[in-house]
């Protein structure tokens, strides 16, 4: 390792000169207080910014060892001094000057939700503090600007880490607080696997966002409360007695008028598999870690997928049971979407009304008097949703306000009144009597396989020029096609594209052979991300400072929706 004094007079040689000469300060530096790694020096001011680490030594660092020792504790660590980072480094970018990228700072930005991030890592042995980060190396024109290079290697950065990576910048209180934030947390999932709920969303929860654009809290919204039948009161370690609204495994269905917050419950349930920062609103709403927000999604590909449970005996003939198409409708695509979401693994399947085909949800009675149910290939969910939760023990938790008929299927069911929840099961129930449900054709339910081996074709995936990249939170771009993302709801953070981009490309590389299931290669992969961290969905030694943690469901959406995988 060299000296930060060593980089310093290397800057001066080099200054003025072609800007290819910044590769030489590749390398390791000591700056006392932290290592200075700088893995990747761009080509030229105009190319994607130079790839460089900072790591402050633990024992420098100073955080108590019970803050990073527990995974839930260290993520929510390394969100926390991450945030801060960004928010200092924010401040210095481009202040230093010249051509096309010169003095960006560019780190990480974490959005409401707590995820495992690429760019800050911290050593669950050690202490060790990590960030990763990008920085345009400044050029006049296409020369070397080292005079404002060491502005930011000399002023700026050591000021923005000895802000946010050391225990002594920060309140003792603050750092205790975020860690029994982590605890309480993790103790509502824990308590809620106990006693059998899927959902808990606690009183004062603040569920409207913004708007369409901002995933920041309403300002001046309806706070929720539990209705008392649903009430729930959890002890928790730190926080102590908490009251909110638990909602039991089986079939959960949320009625109520038009505009009256219905989407705006299930939305926060959906999100609820991810833990959010405090102030968000959402900090004790929790929902099954495994749950799929299930939509339809006309247009996408389906690579032999079982949907014969809510398909059959399609006109032209196709088998269901090995169902195949580059373009869905609204009713296929919802199928394989459900059954793909059993595959992945989920427990509890989320759905909206307002996101699915109709012809997939009910068939009403007079339709179902007039055709013959043996002429209709689609067995409506209706007909199945007790059956998943009785043979499978698939929870539903559904948004229907314009059909009634699943008041027979449901456990419980929710009105949204005004903003507030009301329990009105027996109400319904009891209103539901006089509305008795035609029995549909019999056929039975059998559990789909789920073996489907994918595989790529050689030559397009090993490829050495093939391009992955992230299209945005669009999805992602496969050489010229894309994989279409848009519509898997519970993505939530470009960072976490970035990683399936790199988890793609592993699995149609080499582990998607045709001799491994879909679900023994997301399997791997899962385990591998849990053994090495998220930096384990880029190859090499160098992994990006832009990748965040997805949930294994999403690999698997993912991997669906690639159309450069066959069976
Ligand atoms: P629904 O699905 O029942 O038609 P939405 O959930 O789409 O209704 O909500 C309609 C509107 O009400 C949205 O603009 C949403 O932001 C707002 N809203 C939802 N819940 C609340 C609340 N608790 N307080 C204030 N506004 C809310
Ligand atoms: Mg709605």
């Amino acid at each position: 390792m060299k000296t930060a004094e060593e980089l310093r007079q290397l800057l001066d040689r080099i200054d003025h000169r072609g800007y290819p000469a910044y590769k030489d300060t590749k390398g390791r530096y000591d700056f006392g207080r932290y290592i200075l790694n700088i893995e990747h020096v761009q080509g030229d001011p105009f190319a994607s910014p130079s790839k460089v680490s900072l790591c402050v030594e633990g024992r420098k660092a100073g955080f108590l060892r019970e803050y990073y020792e527990q995974k839930h504790r260290r993520i929510s660590l390394q969100d926390y001094l991450l945030r801060r980072f960004a928010v200092q480094t924010g401040k210095f970018s481009f202040q230093a000057k010249g051509s096309g990228k010169s003095g960006l700072l560019g780190v990480s930005r974490p959005g409401q939700e707590i995820l495992e991030r690429s760019a800050c890592h911290i050593d669950e042995k050690n202490g060790d503090v990590l960030i990763r980060m990008e920085i345009g190396f400044p050029a006049n024109g296409r020369t070397v600007n080292a005079g404002e290079l060491k502005k930011i290697l000399f002023e700026f950065l050591p000021q923005c880490v000895e802000k946010t990576l050391f225990a002594k910048a920060y309140r003792p209180e603050a750092l205790l607080e975020n860690a029994y934030l982590a605890d309480d947390r993790l103790f509502i999932r824990q308590e809620m696997g106990r006693l059998g709920l899927v959902v808990f969303i606690a009183d004062g929860s603040v569920l409207p966002r913004e708007s369409g654009v901002s995933d920041k809290p309403l300002k001046g919204a309806v706070p929720f409360t539990s209705p008392d039948s649903l009430a729930v009161t959890l002890e928790l370690p730190h926080k102590g007695s908490i009251r909110g609204m638990g909602l039991k495994r089986g079939i959960t269905m949320i009625a109520g008028g038009g505009y009256h917050g219905k989407s705006t419950l299930l939305k926060a349930i959906e999100r609820g598999v991810y833990d959010h920062i405090a102030g968000d609103g959402r900090e004790f709403v929790m929902t099954d870690g495994s749950a799929m927000k299930i939509r339809a999604e006309d247009g996408r590909s389906v690579r032999g997928v079982d949907i014969s449970l809510f398909i059959r005996e399609l006109p032209n003939g196709k088998d269901t049971k090995e169902f195949h198409t580059e373009d869905a409708s609204g009713s296929t695509s919802q199928a394989a979407n459900v059954i793909e979401a059993l595959e992945a693994g989920s427990q509890v399947l989320l759905i909206d009304e307002d996101t699915s085909a109709t012809n997939f949800m009910v068939r009403d009675e007079l339709m179902q008097q007039v055709v013959h149910p043996d002429k209709e290939p689609i067995i409506p969910f209706l007909y199945r949703v007790r059956e998943l939760y009785e043979h499978c023990g698939i929870s539903t938790v559904l948004v229907a306000g314009s059909s009634g008929t699943y008041f027979h299927k449901a456990d419980c069911i929710l009105q949204m009144d005004n903003y507030r929840a009301l329990n009105i099961t027996e109400k319904a129930k009891q209103a539901a009597l006089a509305y008795p449900l035609l029995a549909d054709a019999e056929r039975d339910f059998i559990e789909p396989v789920y073996e489907r081996r994918l595989r790529g074709e050689q030559s397009f995936w090993t490829d050495e020029r093939l391009k992955i990249k992230s299209l945005g939170m669009e999805g992602i771009l496969l050489h010229k096609e894309s994989v279409d993302l848009r519509y898997v709801e519970q993505l939530v953070d470009e960072e976490q594209i970035h990683a399936l981009c790199g988890l793609l490309k592993q699995s149609g590389r080499k582990l998607l052979d045709g001799k491994r299931s879909l679900k023994e290669v997301v399997d791997f992969l899962w385990e591998q991300l849990m053994q090495n961290g998220v930096e384990a969905a880029a190859e090499g030694n160098f992994p990006p400072g832009n990748l965040a943690m997805p949930r294994k469901q999403e690999i698997f959406a993912c991997l669906n929706r690639c159309r450069r995988l066959h069976t």
